[in-house]
């Protein structure tokens, strides 16, 4: 054995010991199942423990397998998901749990590379769910675990390059070859980065590995990693469709773009084929009557700077609402139109984006 791999199997040895004392109790982790461990890892990447267990029990108490999950009515997923942070997460977890019961005959894939091919499940997810369950020698990498090993590497940059990613990956790849338990070599090196290895004031006086830490050796562990380049912001101008008809307004389902799976206002962005389209399929309707609202919001979405403006559209009281419905709904990629009355709008709006309009167009 070189002294590298000797080092190295000293790491996990050391990491394990100390992640047997201190690991947290997480519902999914004990005797671990894939379909729990699958759920339990979406629902704590986005919020604190302390929020998402709680909702996992609940969330899992009503759906406790795939099956149930794929058949789960939207509104119903909706509240299970309500304070969890993106529903595009739980509607890509329902994507994955429809295809194991439509592809997979209801039976969860039992490697990695199956879990790979789940709609929806990354990575991170896959190599967590195959070591836990299987104890497959996958390494998970997630902001965690890229903390901790580009602090052990002393990586004062390049962390986030292709090579620098790469170079993490194959680190905590040595490392879980090494271990007889994958599952609990993961978790520990995500848990050290959760609890002592954090971004910023790492404990390194109570970590079990710094003795095998560049970084520390440095005094470099509060300036790594160097902070992730953010995206450059990309401007948007977007019109939201305001609808109304016998005085009531009209709220569909976004399928596309970055609203997708969200129910509030058509939106379409300015100048585009399908602000295009709408405005010939409104011109159409005798006795429409359509106007800009006066003013503007803003909003931002991930690295979107979203410039948004109203169009009310007044159709008329005659002719149904439907042939509307169905010609907007393909030109504009929306889906199951409600008409909703004025005072129960706000509630029924399913995006910050959707109620910063509707303070625009309610603006005395
Ligand atoms: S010694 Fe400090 S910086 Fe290094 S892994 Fe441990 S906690 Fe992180």
């Amino acid at each position: 054995m070189t002294r590298r791999d000797k080092n190295a199997t000293a790491l996990v040895r050391d990491l394990l010991a100390w992640y047997s004392a201190h690991k947290r109790p997480l519902p999914w982790r004990d005797a671990p199942a894939p379909y729990r461990v699958w759920v339990g890892e979406v629902m704590s990447q986005q919020t604190t423990l302390k929020v998402a267990v709680p909702r996992f029990e609940i969330f899992v108490a009503r759906l406790p397998d795939a099956a149930a999950l794929a058949a789960c009515p939207e509104d119903v997923l909706r509240r299970l998901w309500a304070g969890l942070g993106y529903y595009a997460r739980a509607r890509n977890l329902q994507k994955g749990a429809r295809y194991v019961t439509d592809d997979l005959a209801g039976a969860l894939p039992g490697t990695c590379a199956g879990w790979l091919d789940v709609p929806g499940c990354g990575p991170y997810t896959a190599a967590m769910v195959a070591s836990m369950c299987f104890g497959e020698r996958v390494p998970a990498v997630d902001g965690n675990v890229v903390r901790v090993a580009s602090r052990l590497l002393g990586m004062a940059e390049g962390v986030w390059t292709k090579d620098g990613q790469a170079r993490i990956r194959e680190f905590a790849a040595e490392r879980v070859r090494l271990s007889d338990a994958p599952g609990d070599f993961n978790q520990a090196l995500m848990e050290l980065g959760a609890t002592v290895c954090r971004k910023a004031r790492p404990a390194c006086g109570s970590c079990p590995i710094a003795s095998a830490c560049r970084a520390r050796e440095d005094g470099a562990a509060d300036r790594i990693p160097q902070p992730r380049p953010r995206k450059a912001g990309v401007d948007t101008r977007v019109v939201c469709v305001v609808l109304l008809a016998r005085g009531r307004v009209a709220l569909a389902r976004r399928e596309r773009g970055f609203l997708s799976g969200t129910v509030g206002f058509p939106v379409v962005t300015e100048g585009s084929r399908e602000a295009r389209d709408l405005l010939d399929i409104l011109g159409r309707i005798p006795g429409a009557r359509i106007r800009a609202a006066q003013g503007a919001f803003r909003h931002t979405i991930t690295h979107h700077r979203i410039h948004g403006s109203i169009l009310v559209a007044l159709l008329p009281a005659r002719g149904s609402p439907r042939v509307v419905e169905a010609e907007l709904g393909r030109a504009l990629g929306v889906s199951d139109f409600s008409w909703s009355n004025r005072a129960g709008v706000r509630d029924a709006l399913g995006a910050a984006l959707d109620r910063k309009a509707l303070d625009l167009l309610e603006a005395p």
